[in-house]
């Protein structure tokens, strides 16, 4: 998953400076059909990496964007489309900064006060590729912020839709994402397994060692060390022209580099 920064600092939410500590995330749908992200999303002239984040969001010229004083709504982040059509996901908080998301359910607390949250942006709800691809890169957003805040995505509770805060009384009623995920055959049930199945196979991932097949393989930051090794013949690879080198040997070989000793 692609995850942009931008944080819409004009926005009187992000102004208040309230944090929260963070016991899960809430899942929002926008409930209108624009799938892009810069209907939401722009930088401002002192938003960090401004020109770069409109090259990959666009430009929006309708100034209805969220990065804007006079809205009394705010997520942590939004998951929808790129200019150029890929989907990606966008910080837009901090994501222990109070958000206006949920609204107060009728225990008179409100997720505000515990959650994360993210829109995903909807497009007319009838194309499987888009929403394929935007359940998950909402459930690979969510497996990282529980990863980082040490959440349990099965527990009760913690990843649930706007709706299903509705339920607990901790949200107004909004029916999102059950607009949404069933006509695609998805519960938030399906949701969180998702989320475990991306958390899951990172911690396996881990545990693999990677290897390169070819030198045109290993990443930049490794090539000229590893380059110099199969220059001077200490770097055979196969014997049938593959190098099959592991990351940790590169990550070696880099270092030997640094000292001197390849030249
Ligand atoms: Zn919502």
């Amino acid at each position: 998953m692609k995850l942009l920064k931008c944080i819409l600092t004009e926005n009187d939410c992000c102004q208040t400076g309230r944090t929260i500590r963070p016991k899960g995330v809430m899942v929002h749908s926008t409930g209108a059909n624009n799938p892009l992200l810069r209907r939401y999303v722009q930088p401002v002239a002192a938003t960090p990496g401004r020109e770069e984040l409109l090259a990959q969001l666009g430009r929006n010229t309708n100034a209805n964007h969220w990065n804007r004083p006079g809205l009394n709504v705010c997520v942590h982040g939004f998951v929808g489309r790129l200019a150029d059509g890929t989907v990606a996901a966008v910080q837009t908080l901090p994501w222990n900064h109070r958000g206006w998301h949920a609204g107060t359910g009728a225990s008179g607390s409100s997720a505000n006060d515990t959650h994360i949250s993210f829109e995903i942006c909807e497009d007319d709800l009838t194309d499987p590729a888009y929403f394929g691809q935007a359940y998950r890169a909402a459930a690979e957003l969510t497996a990282m912020l529980c990863q980082q805040y040490g959440l349990d995505p099965l527990a009760d509770g913690v990843v649930i839709c706007h709706q299903d805060g509705y339920r607990r009384g901790v949200a107004s009623n909004h029916g999102d994402v059950y607009n949404w995920f069933p006509k695609f055959g998805r519960s938030m049930d399906d949701f969180r397994a998702e989320v475990v199945r991306v958390m899951d196979g990172e911690s396996q991932e881990e545990d693999e060692m990677i290897f390169y097949k070819n030198l045109s393989d290993v990443p930049e930051y490794y090539q000229a060390a590893v380059g110099k090794a199969v220059d001077r013949g200490a770097l055979n690879g196969t014997g049938d022209g593959e190098l099959n080198v592991s990351e940790d040997l590169c990550r070696t070989l880099t270092v030997l580099d640094r000292l001197g000793k390849l030249d």
